[in-house]
């Protein structure tokens, strides 16, 4: 679907200093991957990013046209309608949009990563025909159904529980905080089919949005990613049909685990993207702003807070693209999207923090988009495993491979 008749279209643009420096080891592809996102983020997001985030809208029109670019399903087979690129394409592409509106970045981030990557992965062909193809093209979105009220970060604890009645599963439960909730065709969710076996007794279902006995909590009002929804999924007496297992019984933990993996290197990505734009606002502005008789960008302590966020930014988007390498040359990458996702995320905070401190007064006021940038970094975090989670994946590896 991504095809270089598609960029023409978007209209290409000449690259700027940082595409250019950054780019030296990409190929191609890639390259011209990230200038028609780019492109696209400065032409369709960029402008109605604020308006998003103060309405709390969902960007249908820009998530359907980036769905007629390949980006809704980036990594996802040409065989089930995807883009079929690799996941640096797809690290590249997270970044660039969620450059231009982190909202579009997490509705993407989700549908790629959490919906689209376990159906794939553990999904018969059935399954594949059904909820994979008619989910990449931006029309209709997926969602991913792990944590509840009861449970985040402690994933194994699941309440909510699923049984076998004849040829139907019935699902009972809640499932909190779920990211494209409202406009979700589909969701992968997680319930315990074997109390006694813990988490090894969580399987993972696929439960269309029209399931008996599924309805939709409150939308939550969030810190920051305001365009995208995030509500609960509430479960009761739900039935599917008995093929909507994903995967095996009892390997739902499995599968959540691996795809939040994955799922990490697209939030990294997202994160920089944030971090970026921090960085671009600041640079931007401290060329503009006069104080004492010259541009502030001529301040050393401003240049020092403008040397560590790019040194924080760049170091992370190495990260990030090594892990999707690793994940590319299917090498083990655990410990690497999580470093990724800590990095990325700790440095999109910080970047987002120096760039309001930078803009003075003008960071701390919705005419700039500073202070977006500083609530929409916040959730990068927190989901898909905080910081505290991902410091103990980190040392875990970390020990184990120092120990053998
Ligand atoms: C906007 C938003 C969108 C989300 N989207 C989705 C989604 O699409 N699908 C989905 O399934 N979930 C989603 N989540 C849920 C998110 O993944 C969880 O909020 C997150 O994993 C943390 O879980 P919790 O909120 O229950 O916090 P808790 O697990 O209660 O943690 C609270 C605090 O304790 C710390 N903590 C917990 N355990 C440990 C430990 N062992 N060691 C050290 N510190 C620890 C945490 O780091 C945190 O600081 C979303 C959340 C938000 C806010």
């Amino acid at each position: 679907m991504f095809s270089l008749r598609n960029s023409a279209k978007m209209g290409l643009k000449l690259w700027n200093n940082r595409s250019i420096a950054s780019l030296s080891a990409l190929s191609e592809t890639h390259q011209m991957l990230q200038k028609t996102c780019r492109d696209f983020a400065d032409n369709e997001l960029i402008p109605i990013a604020a308006k998003i985030d103060r309405e709390h809208l969902y960007p249908a029109e820009q998530i359907q046209k980036m769905g007629e670019l390949g980006l809704m399903a980036v990594a996802v087979s040409e065989k089930y309608g995807g883009t079929g690129l690799d996941y640096v394409a797809y690290a590249i592409a997270m970044e660039e949009i969620s450059r231009g509106c982190a909202s579009a970045g997490v509705i993407m981030s989700v549908n790629n990563s959490l919906y689209l990557g376990p159906v794939e992965r553990y999904g018969s062909e059935a399954q594949k025909e059904q909820f994979v193809a008619g989910f990449t093209d931006g029309k209709r979105v997926g969602c991913f159904a792990l944590s509840e009220p009861g449970n985040g970060s402690d994933a194994g604890a699941a309440s909510t529980v699923a049984a076998l009645k004849g040829d139907r599963w019935v699902l009972n439960g809640n499932k909190c905080w779920i990211t494209n909730a409202y406009e979700a065709e589909s969701a992968v969710v997680f319930a315990t089919t074997d109390k006694s076996m813990k988490h090894k007794g969580i399987s993972a279902f696929i439960v269309p949005r029209n399931a008996p006995g599924f309805s939709l909590g409150k939308k939550e009002d969030k810190l920051g990613i305001r365009g995208s929804s995030t509500a609960q999924l509430i479960f009761e007496d739900c039935e599917i049909p008995k093929e909507n297992l994903l995967g095996e019984p009892g390997m739902g933990f499995k599968i959540a685990m691996q795809t939040l993996d994955a799922g990490r290197i697209g939030i990294a990505s997202q994160a920089l993207g944030i971090a970026q734009a921090s960085l671009e606002c600041a640079v931007d502005y401290a060329n503009k702003r006069i104080a004492f008789g010259k541009p502030i960008s001529k301040l050393q302590s401003i240049q020092s807070k403008i040397a560590d966020m790019s040194l924080g930014l760049e170091s992370a988007r190495l990260l990030t693209w090594r892990a999707a390498w690793l994940k590319d040359n299917k090498h083990p990458f655990t410990k690497e999207a999580a470093q990724a996702k800590l990095a990325a995320s700790e440095s999109a905070t910080f970047c987002a923090h120096q760039c309001i401190q930078i803009l003075g007064g003008m960071g701390y006021v919705s005419d700039m988009p500073a202070e977006r940038h500083y609530r929409d970094a916040r959730i990068t975090e927190i989901y898909e495993g905080t910081s505290e989670i991902q410091r103990l994946v980190i040392a875990g590896q970390v020990i184990k491979e120092l120990s053998s």
